[in-house]
């Protein structure tokens, strides 16, 4: 089969989890990659060293060098007849471009696959990871979404991969770039991070995300936020963890003033060592921490940072 996979964007620049994308796309057949947005040629050329990888396109149109999906769906759209399936990593940025482009070919995206057998059966969790569904690769085209986390990523090893400038003049374009200001977030990826520190609705009592930032900072960790935490406009809607959120799988998770709602679970249940602090010692994140920690966030957390 032939896969196009779409380069990872993170704020404009490459995203590493891509190289997780390129293993899964190694399960359904031969890979090709598009790499698109700002800072094409650099994207290209890191995923040109990705095992596996036969081939990179890299769009030369200007409109395409620019953030946003929009325009480069409209381009899937144009290569999508020269390929079995269409896929990114389960990403912001996968999970706005991919949708866009199954519509446009009148199908239906699979999202957040989390295993690809021999045969091409597709599991993804749902019902917040309490059921695994399995599904038969559909009819091509099949666009996919594939969990970065369930996947290992490619080996780097230099091989021939050819580099091709795809010239093409878009038509019926439906958005124009104006600007683009990536956020003062320099902090790791809670997706690839190893630590991440996540808050909930504890923090509501400090009016801020300060406390988890501190932490995280300590530990150079990623943040993370449940879902309560952003709708109280805590944190951003990027930094969601759970069913509609992103999932992690870090080595370390630091749950502060989260009670462990099984959407929030469904985001964290690869992570290997769970901790949590929560002033209700019946929250559910204790029940699924390998260490629980009953006190108050704000006496509990500036005691931490001063023993770390
Ligand atoms: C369809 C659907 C999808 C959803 N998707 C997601 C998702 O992706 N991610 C997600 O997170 N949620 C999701 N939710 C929401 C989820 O059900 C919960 O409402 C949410 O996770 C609760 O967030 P929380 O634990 O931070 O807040 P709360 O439920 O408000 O819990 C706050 C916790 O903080 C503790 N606490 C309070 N003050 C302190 C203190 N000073 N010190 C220590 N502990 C303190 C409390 O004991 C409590 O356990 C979804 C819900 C639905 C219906």
């Amino acid at each position: 089969m032939n896969v196009l996979l779409i380069v990872g964007d993170r704020l404009g620049e490459y995203d590493p989890l891509t190289a997780n994308g390129v293993t899964a796309g190694l399960h359904l057949g031969e890979v090709t990659a598009l790499a698109a947005g700002p800072n094409s040629q650099q994207k290209s050329e890191q995923v040109a060293n990705i095992s596996g990888v036969q081939r990179v396109l890299v769009p030369t149109n200007p409109v395409l060098q620019t953030p946003g999906v929009e325009n480069l769906a409209l381009l899937i759209n144009k290569l999508t007849p020269s390929y079995d399936v269409i896929m990114a990593v389960t990403s912001t940025f996968g999970s706005d471009l991919i949708p866009r482009c199954a519509a446009l070919a009148n199908c239906s995206p699979i999202t957040g696959i989390s295993a690809i057998t021999k045969d091409h059966t597709l599991s993804r969790p749902i019902n917040a990871g309490a059921v695994l569904a399995q599904l038969a690769l559909p009819k091509t085209p099949a666009f996919l979404t594939v969990r970065p986390t369930a996947f290992p990523p490619a080996g780097q090893t230099a091989t021939n991969v050819e580099i091709i400038d795809l010239e093409d003049s878009l038509t019926g374009m439906l958005s124009q770039h104006k600007s683009f200001t990536p956020s003062a977030n320099i902090r790791p990826d809670p997706v690839s991070a190893k630590i991440v520190v996540a808050g909930g609705g504890g923090l509501q009592q400090g009016g801020s995300f300060e406390l988890v930032e501190q932490l995280a900072d300590h530990l150079k960790a990623g943040v993370g936020a449940s879902r309560t935490a952003v709708d109280m406009g805590l944190a951003s809607n990027d930094l969601q963890i759970g069913q509609t959120g992103r999932s992690i799988a870090p080595d370390l998770y630091i749950g502060l003033g989260i009670s462990g709602a099984i959407q929030h679970l469904a985001g964290i249940k690869d992570a290997r060592m769970i901790v949590s602090i929560n002033s209700d010692p019946s929250a559910p994140l204790h029940g699924a921490a390998d260490y629980a920690l009953t006190a108050d966030i704000f006496s509990a957390v500036p005691e931490l940072l001063k023993k770390i």
